[in-house]
């Protein structure tokens, strides 16, 4: 293992801070490392593996996929893509579909389409507004919209035309949408920020500005999209329709797929504007097929709307005992445990005593399970970060 985690530091670029664990296997809710230690995943590869590990449908789909085409491009029609696209459509209130392969491609996909539309539909609008503590993505277009300066600092310039607003700050946003603004961009649960909501009357009177100066309102439910909230949207959550959004983390269950969906009226791609080598390739959209499935057809989202409101008591139960708990934030399976110091060594007793969970933000403890756990698993982790926090 030290020789691994020394080989890679040799060879690999410095970009990330790797804890010292090889994860090898899993099953369900479970994954090994190299020493065959077990450890529930409340993680689930940054909110990803929606359906755990090695899920026999999601496996079989991804295999039998592979035997018969892995790849052909989008020059030509591809079957599997076409059925993926009318399943999100039968499924949402929008109308198309463009696949790319991660979160920040499909954010570089709702920019251009915001650009393009207002070219279009709006004498040339190109700024957009986004908000601070957002994440959107590592891409130079993605980061522009990024509202947190310690993603950024190193590369500016960035995209001209950016500007922020806090989160929840209606008279903000109302101050800083113009003729010139072509797009609002919004996680309604801000992730990587830390996990906070936006309040539901928040969206719906963003909705109604957008409404009035005829701009694009774009959700990017990256990772609180598909079953995270307890519907398979975010927005049906919130019950507030943007015009587009963008999804990738969960869309193919450990597959990379990502994808831009938006209604006809904000549909003005063109052939020759975007493209995608791979997006939306026979492989990708098999695995995105069999996920949907999944959460859709056999009610995994429903089931995990039972298990998230037991974690919700139970962990609401903890912060009245663990005083270091501060806040417990999110909605469903989407959970921040605001901390009163920062979360990194709590975070590695909990890999001690075989628990993974995350960070988002210095003091925030991230819970992204996958939809599939269960009550036992609930209380195994509550009883792990009892013990942690008791330390
Ligand atoms: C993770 C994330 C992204 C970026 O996705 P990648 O697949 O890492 O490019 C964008 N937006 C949100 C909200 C995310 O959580």
């Amino acid at each position: 293992m030290n020789k691994l985690m020394e080989r890679g530091s040799n060879v690999l670029m410095n970009t990330y801070t790797r804890f010292p664990i090889a994860l090898t296997e899993g099953k369900g809710v479970f994954v090994k490392d190299q020493h065959g230690n077990e450890y529930l995943d409340f993680l689930a590869g940054i909110a990803v593996n929606v359906l755990g590990h090695g899920h026999p449908s999601l496996t079989k789909a991804i295999s039998e996929q592979a035997a018969e085409m892995i790849h052909c491009s989008n020059l030509y029609h591809i079957q599997q893509q076409t059925v993926l696209a009318e399943k999100l459509a039968a499924n949402s209130v929008f109308d198309k579909a463009f696949f790319c392969n991660s979160g920040t491609e499909a954010n570089e996909a709702a920019m251009k389409l915001a650009r393009k539309w207002g070219r279009v539909r709006k004498n040339g609008a190109y700024k957009i507004i986004s908000l601070s503590q957002s994440f959107h993505g590592r891409t130079l277009g993605a980061l522009s919209l990024t509202g947190q300066p310690k993603y950024q600092e190193n590369f500016t310039p960035l995209l001209p035309g950016v500007e922020f607003v806090p989160l929840n700050d209606i008279d903000a946003l109302a101050q800083s949408i113009s003729e010139e603004v072509c797009a609002v961009f919004i996680e309604p649960v801000q992730g990587e920020g830390g996990i906070f909501p936006a309040r539901r009357n928040y969206l719906t009177e963003v909705r109604r500005l957008c409404d009035e100066t005829n701009t694009l309102l774009i959700f990017d439910e990256v990772q609180c999209g598909l079953g995270r909230t307890g519907e398979l949207f975010a927005h049906q959550y919130y019950g507030v329709e943007p015009d587009a959004v963008t999804l990738a983390k969960a869309l193919g269950g450990g597959f990379p797929i990502g994808a831009l969906l938006s209604k006809d009226s904000a549909s003005v791609f063109q052939p020759g504007d975007h493209g995608s080598t791979f997006g939306g390739g026979p492989l990708a959209s098999a695995a995105a097929l069999a996920v949907l499935t999944e959460l859709i057809d056999h009610n995994l989202i429903g089931k995990a709307r039972e298990v998230g409101a037991y974690l919700h008591k139970q962990l609401n139960g903890l912060a009245d005992t663990a005083k270091i708990i501060q806040e417990v934030r999110g909605i469903n399976l989407m959970i921040g445990l605001q901390l009163d110091r920062e979360a990194g060594p709590l975070i590695e007793r909990c890999h001690q005593k075989g628990l993974l969970v995350g960070k988002a933000g210095a003091e925030v403890l991230r819970l992204v399970p996958p939809l599939i756990i269960e009550k036992d698993h609930v209380d195994t982790c509550i009883a792990i970060l009892a013990d942690v926090f008791k330390e």
